[in-house]
């Protein structure tokens, strides 16, 4: 029997029972345990951690724990530096790509409307999603706590928000990817990246009224999609103007 003294910080706080959130409280352990299966005890996912401190010290997820620790927990920090001591995840994965959980269509969708490259398939169970994940480093994005207490999985994010354009903003914010948005470049539809093409390969292709308003086109290199500036674009001005990155690109294809 061990009792430990346990505090998470900042936004881990989200995931903890209304009582024990910003404060110091004590958890008795039953028998030999891991910081890391302590801590996912609670339902904080492991990939939302970044530091531990056992007594002040920084330690690695298999730590084990014994009577009388003070542990703390911190979540990833961004822009503030702590390399002196056990960073627990690799450092961050340098492209931004996404495999997104099966219930996040709508976010997948206007991620890859930002640019974003994002696997998605609604048929995707857990254990694909994970794979992915791993084999193509790509940082999952789910509501599902359990996914993210996948083992395999080093690079995830438990998306708090519910809307979809909550969701973008708070992915956006959060991994600071708003330098990175580049609209118009991807597929809603499949993730393929778009191209320009001549609008004389493809007339025979597009109806009448758009043959005679638009000239500028892009096709998806996977799928095929034909996009021109027309309602798409005017609908995903909007959107861009919801992210607040509307001087970022947008219109420019
Ligand atoms: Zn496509």
């Amino acid at each position: 029997m061990a009792e430990i003294t346990l505090r998470f910080y900042a936004e881990l706080n989200d995931f903890l029972a209304p009582a024990l959130r910003q404060t110091a409280f004590v958890h008795t352990c039953s028998r030999r345990t891991t910081v890391k299966d302590m801590i996912e005890s609670f339902g904080v996912p492991h990939t939302e951690v970044d530091l531990i401190l056992v007594n002040g010290e920084s330690v690695g997820f298999s730590c084990i724990v014994n009577d009388g620790d003070h542990v703390s927990v911190y979540p990833v920090f961004e822009g503030m530096d702590i390399s002196p001591v056990i960073r627990l995840r690799p450092v961050p994965l340098r492209t931004t790509r996404f495999v997104v959980d099966v219930n996040l269509g709508r976010l997948a969708r206007y991620l890859r409307l930002l640019g974003f490259d994002c696997r998605y398939d609604n048929r995707f169970s857990d254990t694909e999603v994970a794979g992915i994940s791993v084999a193509e480093s790509r940082t999952v994005l789910t509501r599902d706590r359990a996914l993210l207490q996948q083992k395999i999985i080093t690079h995830g994010y438990f998306v708090r928000a519910v809307q979809p354009l909550e969701q973008v903003r708070e992915v956006l914010a959060r991994m600071d990817l708003y330098s990175q948005i580049r609209p118009f470049t991807r597929c809603t539809r499949c993730n393929g990246v778009l191209t320009r093409v001549d609008k004389q390969a493809i007339t025979a292709e597009l109806l009448p009224r758009t043959r005679k308003y638009y000239d500028e086109f892009q096709r998806c290199i996977r799928c095929g999609q034909i996009y021109w500036r027309g309602s798409h674009f005017r609908r995903a001005g909007r959107l861009l103007d919801e992210f607040g990155c509307r001087d970022r690109g947008a219109g420019k294809a």
